[in-house]
């Protein structure tokens, strides 16, 4: 499901690009790893998530 675009403020996990990138869809596997407190609206002035892109 489509949602508001958001990112987060660290990264978690240390996975490559994580931080570097926005997600907009609900279930992403990625987005959902983000904690509320590191939650940011928008994009960020980042590129779209590979998986939120596919979805
Ligand atoms: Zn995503």
């Amino acid at each position: 499901m489509k949602i508001a675009a958001f990112h987060t403020v660290t990264p978690e996990r240390g996975e490559p690009g994580h931080r570097d990138v926005y997600h907009d869809v609900s279930d992403c596997p990625d987005g959902m790893r983000i904690k509320p407190a590191n939650r940011r609206a928008g994009t960020g002035g980042r590129p779209k998530c590979e998986y939120c892109r596919d979805h």
